[in-house]
């Protein structure tokens, strides 16, 4: 007997067909003798909904009632799990955020896990009932309602693993598993068996959809071991855990990402402290810039480009603008042309020429390079985004054979 900690995303619980199917997937696991805790999703796009339903009556809704609208969703699959796995006669009580114990701090909409309380949790297990749980939701200190952030129930499932020092901890989607690169895209990619933390971090940050980085965290920190599974094929998925084998498998994958812009400040003053005092001035209004490039020196002044996230481009813009005369630029350029392509792999570590390889294949595809970035196990290039998906073929094709 073990205990098992299941998540359900939106799609798996979409309609009454869904839930069935959810439903007999937590009652073989029960049957088989397992305790079962099952954290759930809202259906479908009802998130979406709620939040398009909320901008119909006001530009600014409070975040407080934000949350208290969008857990609705969770709450709402969750009684619908549990009447559904009732009905295969199997026992099962479903649990609020708050119910199931999940205390967080009090910033709505993005709020983070400050303590798990599994005591009635313990308690429903030890009465034989199948636990489930609304994802995606917590309870402050003033006792509001908050949510985790979208997609937070990957975080809720992991943070339940842990404190209830679960076996496994098996993320249920619409795909299989982890792949090299979006299989949608790319026709030869393929489905990992395992994949360490620290590169399902590095792939969920630089844009591959399975797993929300924080849950990734989170699972590293506690070590939960993560399955990232379909809820409708029954194949085994992928396996996140701390170490995996390396031999033969130099780069576990390819991502892009679409989302960010590059800023140009052009002629700064080539003086000790300016790019500090640039890159404050955006830091201190909790702007994150990710890829930097210096040009070189002319005239005494340099060219300095970083990327942004888009959603930031028109804050960060003013707030440059704001503090031109103190950085001392001539002027801003912004090009939107841009994208980002990444391989990511422990095995790099160990390797050399892992870069060259991948320069090469770009430039055999005619593609070029404008800013390069590498961390230990992850080595990332910003190319035009018109030639992205040119790109992440060309690279996965010299790679994963
Ligand atoms: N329903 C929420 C969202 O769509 C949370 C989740 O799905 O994990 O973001
Ligand atoms: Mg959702």
């Amino acid at each position: 007997m073990a205990l098992v900690v299941m998540k359900f995303g939106g799609s798996s619980v979409a309609n009454r067909e869904r839930i069935q199917n959810v439903a007999g997937i937590i009652c073989s696991s029960a049957r088989e003798g397992n305790e079962v805790v099952a954290v759930v999703s809202a259906q479908g796009d009802t998130t979406d909904e709620l939040i398009a339903k909320a901008g119909e009556i006001s530009l600014k809704p409070s975040k407080r009632e934000m949350d208290m609208l969008l857990a609705t969703g969770e709450q709402a699959s969750a009684a619908l799990v549990a009447m559904a796995v009732d009905a295969l006669g199997v026992r099962s009580v479903a649990l609020t955020g708050w119910q199931a114990g999940f205390n967080t701090n009090a910033t709505h909409g993005s709020a983070r896990i400050k303590h798990l309380d599994t005591e009635r949790l313990r308690a429903e297990l030890d009465r034989n009932n199948v636990v489930i749980v609304a994802g995606f939701q917590g309870v402050d200190p003033a006792e509001d309602i908050t949510t985790l952030g979208r997609g937070g129930s990957d975080t809720s499932a992991v943070a339940l693993a842990a404190a209830l020092k679960a076996e496994v901890c098996k993320i249920y989607t619409d795909v299989d598993g982890v792949y090299t690169a979006d299989p949608r895209k790319i026709k030869k990619a393929r489905k990992l068996e395992e994949i360490s933390f620290d590169e399902m971090l590095e792939m969920s940050q630089l844009g591959a959809q399975v797993l929300l980085s924080r849950s990734v965290e989170l699972a590293k920190k506690y070590n939960v071991q993560v399955e990232v599974l379909s809820s409708l094929t029954g194949n085994p998925g992928t396996i996140v855990k701390e170490a995996v084998n390396v031999e033969g498998m130099l780069i576990r994958g390819v991502t892009k990402d679409t989302s960010f812009v590059s800023i140009s400040v052009i002629s700064v003053p080539d003086r000790t402290g300016i790019a500090y005092k640039l890159f404050s001035v955006l830091g201190s209004k909790g702007i994150s810039v990710d890829v930097i490039l210096q040009s070189v020196e002319r005239d005494e002044t340099r060219d300095i480009s970083f990327t942004i996230a888009e959603s930031e481009l028109e804050r960060a813009l003013a707030l440059l603008q704001e503090h031109k005369d103190s950085i001392g630029f001539r002027e801003l350029t912004v090009d939107k042309d841009v994208a980002k392509v990444s391989i990511i792999g422990s095995g790099m570590i160990s390797n050399a020429g892992v870069a060259s390889r991948m320069f090469g294949a770009l430039s055999d595809a005619g593609i070029s390079i404008r800013m390069i970035t590498t961390s230990e196990i992850q080595i990332s290039v910003i190319v035009d985004r018109k030639e992205v998906d040119r790109a992440v073929e060309a690279v996965h094709d010299e790679f994963i054979k």
